[in-house]
């Protein structure tokens, strides 16, 4: 997840593309198998411009049942980054590096693993649902209180079968 970019550092204009997939570990994110990135980095003078895409699954826990689903994602991003040695220089400009989402590369690298984890996340719905007919908890109960009235006519006809 991480691209020496010293081939467009030279020109501004140039670019150059990234393709990837692999498998990535997030503390707070649990990925379903690798995920892809197809990106186009682009020399901005000051800044390198990121943008493309990152596609793959996501374990999430549904809202409304408490299952565990898999949540399939492909974001656009959309990112700069900035050279680390000059953040300080942001700072003194009054932007403040940490609350602008700024991603900073170092020594001609560039690793996408935190601009991934923040894509990812921003993007996961407020409300989890595994599916548009999910049941939810409540329904689930009923239907389970439905299998137990079969038990109890089930009884029924055997203490009627033993009666006779
Ligand atoms: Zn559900």
């Amino acid at each position: 997840m991480r691209i020496d970019i010293s081939p467009i550092k030279k020109t501004i204009g140039q670019s150059m593309e990234y393709e990837d997939t692999r498998d990535v570990n997030f503390k707070e994110l649990k990925l379903d198998g690798p995920m892809g990135l197809k990106l186009k980095l682009t020399n901005l003078g000051t800044r390198f411009a990121v943008s493309g895409a990152i596609y793959g699954s996501v374990k999430l826990i549904c809202n409304r049942c408490a299952e565990e689903y898999i949540w399939g994602f492909n974001i656009p991003v959309n990112e700069e980054f900035f050279d680390i040695h000059e953040k300080k220089s942001y700072i003194t400009e009054g932007e403040d590096p940490d609350s602008q989402n700024f991603f900073f590369y170092e020594n001609d690298i560039i690793d996408f693993k935190e601009m991934i984890r923040q894509n990812i996340l921003s993007s996961i719905p407020i409300k989890t649902i595994c599916s548009e007919n999910c049941n939810g908890i409540v329904l689930e109960c009923a239907e389970d209180d439905k299998l137990s009235k079969d038990d109890i006519l089930k009884e029924h006809i055997t203490d009627r079968k033993i009666k006779k």
